[in-house]
């Protein structure tokens, strides 16, 4: 750790904090941050030299692993190309199509550089579609750092303590009402009230940014029938879940047709690119054919859109959801067994490749109950499982992501260290 605590002081005297995203500081849990050297499947490796199985997986994105070797060799042809035009490439035209035929709801879909772009844009468009001002969101779950949507928004905000962000106009935050997860009679009252100014409901369909939240039996059933009685859009903010819990994300697993859809991480196997898309009558709103205006220098780049159709082809292929999930299934099992063995209260949830261990003695269905967590003891828990080669992401209020390339030796070993760590906290 001596070189990652030397480049951490060197760091913070150039970086705010010495990191460029707040959760990756180990505030939550103490310590000093590890510096990465390189990662290559599914470990990474830090400038001390030391090897870690990665569940962090750049937050969900890489879920091919590191450097896979496909999209490595992609991205080595598409560099000597040109790394940026400013000027429409066929390469768009396949991925969007890629992305349509994936996910039908986006009939039309528009490339962006980040999932905060995708989801502000989002708003923008459903507030320019429908004339109205208000928006929904649900406590703890995280649609970017946009001002409209950094409202009771989990993860770094849950992590840090800070529901709102200072910078945010009062008046704005005003028309983002929140509302609690899994909680259809509350969403029911508010359309019932004042569901003709709501422009947009924004949803994480299966929460990422509380810890790992399940949504409830009729919930989002619930929310796509309420929301078009009232004109209501429904924006599914698929970012985290969108080819995590399935090909299709939560819309498919689901079977549920939200009118947009945002898409960021896996899609960009690692580069920055996000999208976000839906019915061709709102998508038609924006510039340059409406008049919305939304745009980007870097968006669609050719570079993350090489490494995205790479990716995407990968998963279209066979042999790679199955084995994945299996994993995770056998993951949460070995931390059961190992939680319950070691008499420590944990209450574990998992979809697809997604996975999370709350410190908890109570069933977590949202905010209010994540939060009831033992922090400190989760603090514990990776600091011990970091010394035995584990990276978990550092706060209690984040998911755990696998890869393909998480072997069954992978998740043996991780299993073997928790049932250590389970014994020293
Ligand atoms: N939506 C969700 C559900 C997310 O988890 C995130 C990032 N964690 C975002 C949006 C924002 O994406 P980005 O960090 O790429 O701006």
């Amino acid at each position: 750790m001596e070189r990652s605590k030397k480049a951490f002081m060197e760091a913070q005297k150039v970086i705010p904090g010495g990191v460029n995203s707040p959760v990756r500081a180990f505030k939550a849990v103490g310590g000093n941050p590890l510096f990465i050297e390189k990662g290559k499947g599914s470990k990474i490796y830090d400038i001390d030299g030391s090897e870690y199985i990665d569940y962090v997986l750049s937050w969900g994105a890489l879920l091919l692993g590191h450097a896979h070797p496909d999209i490595s060799s992609a991205i080595k042809v598409a560099v000597d190309r040109g790394t940026s035009y400013g000027a429409p490439t066929e390469a768009e035209v396949t991925f969007a199509k890629m992305i349509n035929r994936i996910y039908p709801s986006m009939e039309m879909v528009r490339l962006v550089s980040s999932g905060t772009e995708a989801t502000m844009s989002a708003i923008r468009l459903a507030r320019g579609y429908t004339g109205r001002e208000k928006i929904i969101k649900f406590e703890g779950c995280y649609h970017g750092h946009s001002d409209s949507l950094l409202v009771k928004a989990g993860s770094g905000a849950a992590t840090f303590g800070l529901p709102d962000s200072p910078g945010v106009p009062e008046d704005l935050a005003k028309k983002t009402i929140t509302l609690p997860f899994n909680n259809l009679d509350a969403f029911k009252g508010l359309v019932e009230r004042e569901g003709d100014e709501v422009a947009a409901i924004i949803v994480e369909p299966i929460p990422g940014n509380m810890g790992l939240i399940l949504p409830g039996d009729g919930f989002l059933e619930g929310l796509r029938g309420l929301s078009a009685r009232y004109g209501i859009i429904l924006i599914f903010d698929e970012v985290i879940s969108g080819f995590r819990v399935g090909l299709g994300g939560a819309q498919g697993l689901y079977n549920i047709r939200p009118d947009m859809t945002c898409l960021g991480k896996v899609i960009g196997g690692g580069l920055p690119i996000a999208a976000f898309g839906g019915k061709r009558e709102i998508m038609e709103k924006i510039a340059p054919i409406g008049p919305v205006y939304q745009a980007g220098t870097l968006s669609g780049n050719p570079l993350a859109v090489t490494a995205g159709i790479e990716t995407l082809k990968i998963l279209e292929g066979p042999g790679i959801y199955d084995p994945l999930f299996k994993k995770t299934r056998d993951l949460r099992e070995g931390l059961e067994d190992a939680a319950r063995m070691a008499s420590v209260p944990v209450y574990i949830t998992s979809v697809g490749s997604e996975l999370c261990l709350f410190f908890n003695k109570e069933k977590v269905v949202d905010y209010t109950t994540a939060k009831r967590s033992d922090t400190k003891a989760f603090s514990g828990f990776f600091q011990a499982m970091l010394a035995k080669g584990v990276y978990l992401p550092p706060s209690q209020f984040e998911t755990l992501f696998l890869s393909t390339m998480h072997s069954d030796e992978d998740i043996n070993k991780t299993i073997e260290a928790a049932r250590r760590a389970f014994k020293e906290i």
